[in-house]
């Protein structure tokens, strides 16, 4: 049975905002979204906007356990000692209950597609049963030799042990150029390739990652020989190199990029990830994404995890790009939000806007009061959170509200 959904506005994302829109839904999925007068609404929504579910392309949902526990600061290698402390010290069933907190909270805030990356792949056995669409990255580590060696087969054993299912799919995730040898982003690309599975890396997302991998100086040095792993011989040469090793077999998901010049050669098909409150909160120089959103790449929205961000709303991701950039187009920052991020991880056939025949993931948002006509501003210049989210045709939020057919 069809049922229908009201609202004063719905932002399709493919395609410009309808005022009085109506949106109707049959079992899963979107069969129409159009104009009101041509049907009657089943559940009027009021005075709200209807936007598709947020696609958060970065986040480490195994890090929940570190909200308020180590702050962004000036000293980017003194924070990922914190972070890697607090990995050291904690038990699976803590990694479990983080990974846990962190889907509760991302399906609060109305995330109906997660780009995951885990350690060990931890989030997998929660993911695949949880109801969002979502993508493992398994986070690949190792500069030296033997550890990439280590990884690598790791990875493989994984991958053949996690095939995709309906909701959820590996990726692999080469952790960063400070933690992984040149040779092991190309073996992990190719591995990427042979199972048809994207790829995400952290990428310039410090000063010192830059003066390492340009110069083979500065903080990181005795940072990676204090913990072990130093080899300067397996350092690539450039970020553009990572960027070719990687992107030439497979998409991938080049996340922060806060330090690359804004002509690097990014693949065909490959995405940047910019996480807007945490590049604040570390106080990085301004970020290029204006510069790639010119050139046609494609640029998605994340939120990091909470070892560096308050929460894990895509929506106060947004508003703090808006705020930031008053500039940039409202539906430029929304499609980042959303479609490019499904686009990135691979699942934008399904999910990451409003469209007959996509999936029915949707959030309601309460739109500011005010005579301002321009929908974007009364969404964005707003603290009201997320009211209501459905997932593939099911209320996640509010939790048993009303009936779902007429
Ligand atoms: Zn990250």
């Amino acid at each position: 049975m069809p049922w229908t959904l009201a609202a004063r506005w719905i932002f399709p994302v493919s395609g410009p905002p309808i005022s009085d829109g109506i949106l109707t839904i049959v079992g899963e999925r979107i069969v129409s979204v159009e104009p009101a007068g041509r049907r009657t609404a089943d559940i009027d929504l009021g005075d709200v906007a209807i936007l598709p579910g947020f696609v958060n392309a970065h986040t480490h949902l195994d890090l929940s356990g570190l909200r308020g526990q180590c702050l962004p600061c000036a000293d980017f290698t003194g924070w990922l000692r914190q972070v890697i402390a607090h990995r050291r010290s904690t038990t699976p069933g803590q990694i479990e209950s983080a990974v846990r907190v962190g889907l509760a909270e991302s399906l609060r805030h109305g995330t109906t597609l997660l780009g995951d990356i885990a350690a060990g792949g931890a989030s997998w056995p929660i993911l695949v049963k949880a109801p969002l669409r979502s993508v493992v990255f398994y986070e690949m580590l190792g500069l030296t030799k033997e550890r990439a060696e280590q990884s690598w087969e790791a990875t493989r054993i994984w991958l053949k042990t996690h095939l995709p299912t309906n909701c959820c799919r590996p990726g692999l995730s080469p952790h960063a150029p400070y933690s992984v040898r040149a040779e092991l982003f190309a073996r992990a690309a190719r591995l990427g390739r042979d199972w048809q599975c994207p790829m995400a890396v952290h990428l310039a997302e410090s000063r010192e990652e830059w003066e390492l991998l340009h110069h083979h100086c500065g903080p990181f040095v005795a940072f990676l020989k204090n913990l072990g792993v130093w080899d300067e011989d397996g350092l690539a040469s450039s970020e553009n190199s990572i960027m070719s090793l990687c992107g030439q077999h497979i998409p991938t998901l080049f996340v922060h990029c806060n330090y690359v010049t804004p002509s690097v050669d990014v693949p065909q098909h490959s995405t940047i990830v910019y996480c807007p409150r945490t590049h604040s909160a570390f106080g990085h120089a301004p970020h290029p994404f204006r510069h790639f959103l010119q050139r046609g790449v494609r640029v998605a929205l994340g939120t990091d995890s909470l070892a560096s961000n308050p929460d894990l709303s895509m929506l106060a991701e947004v508003r703090h790009l808006h705020r930031q950039c008053p500039d940039v187009p409202g539906a430029v920052l929304l499609r980042m939000a959303t479609l490019s991020g499904a686009e990135a991880l691979g699942w934008a056939e399904e999910t990451g806007s409003l469209e007959t025949g996509k999936s029915a993931d949707l959030v309601v948002v309460p739109l500011a009061p005010g005579i301002s006509c321009d929908p974007y501003q009364r969404l964005f210049d707003s603290d009201l959170p997320v009211q209501r989210v459905l997932c593939r045709g099911h209320w996640l939020m509010p939790f048993a509200v009303e009936s779902q057919s007429p």
